[in-house]
């Protein structure tokens, strides 16, 4: 049966191509904000009059063993155009949609150029075509790959890393190379459990932090699109908003289910939104004051220290910024930000009874909490124990 199958793509592609049996379905990407459409991914179905339609993962393995993948894309990326062209014709609003690029199309032609002519015939403004390129393909040729995620930047394309986490290396990927967007492979949503919602949470607050954005794929319910909308991931897509149908169907079945197409202004307006990181212990910051934060002791908003004591000493084993800057007004360590001093053990006389009362009690392990108010301010100190070695103990404040 397979071999059947593999005889019957390799004997009726190039028919296939001109029949144009081989064509576009397109799904729908969502805003997770707005819930509106903001763009598609255009998926190859092949629909042969007989068969019926024969999904990709049937013929392009074949087609990349035959090095006739090349051809599947230009031919999808060729109809994606011309549907681009027709809506522009016709006045209705354009709709973006982003095309898969498979890893051997970078040795069998010349990509860009190859995209680049079928965009410029019909007169597409480049905004309107994204480029996935799968994490895998980035691990190879390395070289080669940086020139041609380069070109397409310069030329104006958006190019995003498609299944990110699939691959061994997708954190090396994401250092190497500039991307727009990230799509989170499926799978971190196929068992939808505590820790892979908490790796999902981790990798959106971390492309944030690059200011790279995030589209989740494999959404299938109203629970994982909650939750990821949640955490500010920017865009979903999966069975819950629709699955790839040919271009008419798909915008009638959203049109049935009442979501509308965000409009050209709309998409840079909500992507600046996206950038907000919802996660982050410092939202109000800029991107430069964000970038000038060198040090993880900076990085938190809440003052945070660790305070190591033993009988008789105790020494800031850890402060963050905010901590420095509330701490010099509270008069809570008067003598330790000398930077000579900073670090080494101070006597524990130097600190107010209460605030040694209040440190001790946290090695029972329960937190404790204390008021103090100086030069007209008023501060709630939280400590807790976090480690005890003999009469040595940590306490996190
Ligand atoms: P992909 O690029 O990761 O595309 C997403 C795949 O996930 C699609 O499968 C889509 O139908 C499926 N999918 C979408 N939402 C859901 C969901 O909620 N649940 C589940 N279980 N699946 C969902 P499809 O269309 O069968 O495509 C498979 C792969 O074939 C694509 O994976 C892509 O790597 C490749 N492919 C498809 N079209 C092209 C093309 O024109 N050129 C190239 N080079 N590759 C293509
Ligand atoms: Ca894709
Ligand atoms: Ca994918």
């Amino acid at each position: 049966m397979k071999q059947d199958l593999e005889q019957f793509v390799l004997e009726n592609f190039q028919s296939a191509l001109e029949k144009r049996h081989i064509q576009p379905y397109y799904q729908p990407v969502i805003r997770t904000i707005s819930q509106k459409l903001c763009s598609f991914e255009a998926l190859a179905r092949w629909v042969d009059p007989e068969r019926g339609v024969i999904r990709p993962d049937q013929f392009i393995p074949v087609l990349e063993r035959a090095k006739l993948i090349h051809l599947l894309d230009e031919c999808i990326i060729h109809q994606v155009c011309e549907r681009l062209r027709r809506s522009m014709d016709s006045a209705q609003v354009p709709i973006p949609v982003s095309v898969n690029l498979s890893r051997q199309d970078f040795q069998l032609c010349d990509v860009y150029a190859m995209v680049d002519k079928l965009t410029r015939s019909h007169q597409i403004p480049h905004e309107f075509l994204y480029i996935e390129i799968t994490e895998s393909s980035m691990s190879e040729q390395e070289e080669l790959m940086h020139s041609i995620v380069d070109r397409f930047h310069t030329g104006g394309y958006q190019v995003w890393m498609d299944d990110f986490g699939s691959a061994y290396s997708s954190l090396n990927t994401l250092k190497d190379y500039t991307f727009d967007e990230l799509k989170l492979d499926m799978r971190f949503l196929s068992s939808f459990s505590q820790r892979s919602r908490r790796i999902l949470t981790a990798v959106v607050h971390m492309a944030k932090e690059i200011n790279v954005h995030t589209l989740a794929e494999g959404v299938e319910n109203e629970d994982q699109f909650r939750y990821l909308r949640n955490i500010g991931c920017e865009k979903v897509q999966g069975y819950f908003f629709g699955r790839p149908l040919p271009y008419e169907e798909s915008l009638e079945h959203l049109c049935a289910t009442g979501i509308r197409i965000e409009t050209p202004q709309e998409r840079k307006y909500y992507d600046d939104i996206g950038r907000v990181n919802l996660l982050s212990a410092v939202p109000f910051i800029t991107r430069e004051e964000h970038d000038a934060l060198t040090s993880a002791r900076q990085l938190n908003s809440i003052p945070l220290a660790l305070v190591e004591m033993d009988e008789s000493h105790f020494k800031l084993l850890f402060h963050n910024t905010a901590f420095e800057q509330t701490a010099q007004g509270t008069g809570l360590f008067p003598d330790v930000f000398d930077v000579r001093l900073m670090g080494t053990p101070q006597p524990a006389a130097l600190l107010s009874e209460k605030f040694r009362r209040l440190l001790d009690a946290t090695r029972s392990g329960e937190p404790g909490k204390m008021y103090l108010i100086s030069r007209e301010e008023y501060y709630e100190v939280q400590a807790k124990c976090v480690s005890q070695l003999g009469e040595r103990y940590c306490v996190l404040l």
